[in-house]
């Protein structure tokens, strides 16, 4: 039995093969209608996130199968305390596969340490979002054949855009993948992304401020929203602002082929001016996430069916586990409130000593003590 916790648990060739499901699926519906006639989906949103729920929704249902859950902590459970280990046995018991939105991070990933059942992490805190990655790559290969060889812009909040990290370690085992992170000084990407993945796969990239410079370049577009409360400087704020809204006018000079996307919801970054242009894919993208989201369901129910023992998560790599002897400092780690729950970190780096927390993969480093 599998689950998706990151989008990098999936290999490059098993997210070809989802890929080259939700096509089929798009090519013949009928064939699918019934694929999973008697199965349940339990879309577990400790937070709301009602997009990404309809998304799993209307996934199952247009596979014949039927869905259960909640769409805030407060209905829940968890209201009177019970842990997302318990949540996820209970819901074991009534559900086929679970879809769970929570505002912690690495709660699916303690959730599918003790499920029975396949979990899906449908969004934990500011980790990981790995089913809006699968339809941004799933769109990028629609809409330009390959996910290689691609000068991909990212621009907007590149800091804080969980979606943009996840898309760039998502891209980083591709071939030829050229990166322009467009943003204003304050929304830089963080430099561990840099040295952890781009400088790590030897990607090229180079940082500007300036969108309609970069725009003749680029074959994909890839916008995402500035928050105001981000700047601590409101006028810096008010002074930028408009810089990073596309327009028609800023794709003047754009490439015919390009792809622009957005992860949504969006409030005014793209104008809508500019959604009947061609190039304008977002709303595809919303389209070629619920079929992404199909093929996931039919894989993990696939090869939960053929190997019903769950796959230990924690020691994949072999690499040297440390229980109990440190704890997390990130103050979102679910760690920090499921109190039984072991404090578990994993040697990645030995010479230097750091650890990464299982849950939220924070950083610590570990004193000689701790590793003996
Ligand atoms: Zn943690």
């Amino acid at each position: 039995m599998r689950s998706l916790i990151d989008i990098v648990d999936f290999s490059v060739e098993e997210l070809y093969g989802l890929m080259d499901t939700a096509s089929d699926i798009i090519a013949h519906p009928e064939r699918y209608a019934d694929a999973c006639r008697g199965k349940k989906i339990a879309t577990l949103f400790f937070e709301p996130s009602t997009r990404t729920r309809l998304s799993f929704e209307a996934a199952m249902l247009e596979l014949g199968g039927s869905v259960i859950g909640f769409s805030e902590a407060n209905s829940s459970s968890a209201a009177k305390g019970e842990s997302v280990a318990d949540t996820a046995k209970v819901i074991s018991c009534y559900a086929d596969i679970i879809a769970m939105r929570h505002p912690r991070d690495g709660a699916p990933f303690v959730a599918a340490q003790n499920a029975s059942i396949p979990v899906i992490n449908a969004g934990d805190g500011g980790h990981c979002h790995p089913t809006q990655t699968l339809a941004d790559l799933f769109t990028i290969y629609r809409e330009k054949g390959r996910l290689n060889d691609l000068t991909v812009g990212f621009c907007g909040d590149l800091k804080y855009g969980r979606t943009v990290h996840s898309l760039i370690a998502a891209l980083a085992r591709y071939t030829g993948i050229r990166l322009v992170l467009i943003s204003p000084k304050e929304l830089k990407l963080p430099e561990n992304i840099k040295t952890e993945v781009i400088a790590k796969h030897g990607m090229e990239y180079v940082e500007t401020s300036d969108l309609e410079g970069a725009m003749p370049a680029l074959d994909i577009l890839y916008m995402t929203r500035i928050q105001g409360e981000r700047f601590a400087d409101k006028d810096e704020f008010l002074r930028l602002r408009d810089t990073y809204i596309l327009t028609p006018e800023k794709l003047v000079t754009a490439k015919q082929e390009l792809a622009i996307l957005h992860p949504l919801p969006r409030v005014n970054e793209i104008s809508v001016k500019v959604d009947d242009d061609p190039r304008a894919c977002y709303f595809k993208q919303v389209s070629n996430g619920k079929y992404m989201r199909m093929a996931l369901i039919l894989k993990l129910l696939d090869e939960a069916k053929r190997n019903p023992t769950r796959v230990p998560l924690i020691c994949e790599d072999g690499a040297k586990i440390i229980r109990n002897r440190m704890r997390c400092s990130n103050s979102r780690c679910i760690s920090m409130v499921e109190q039984e729950l072991d404090q578990v970190f994993k040697l990645t780096e030995p010479e230097k000593r750091i650890c990464r927390c299982i849950y939220c993969e924070t950083k610590e480093t570990a004193t000689e003590e701790d590793l003996k």
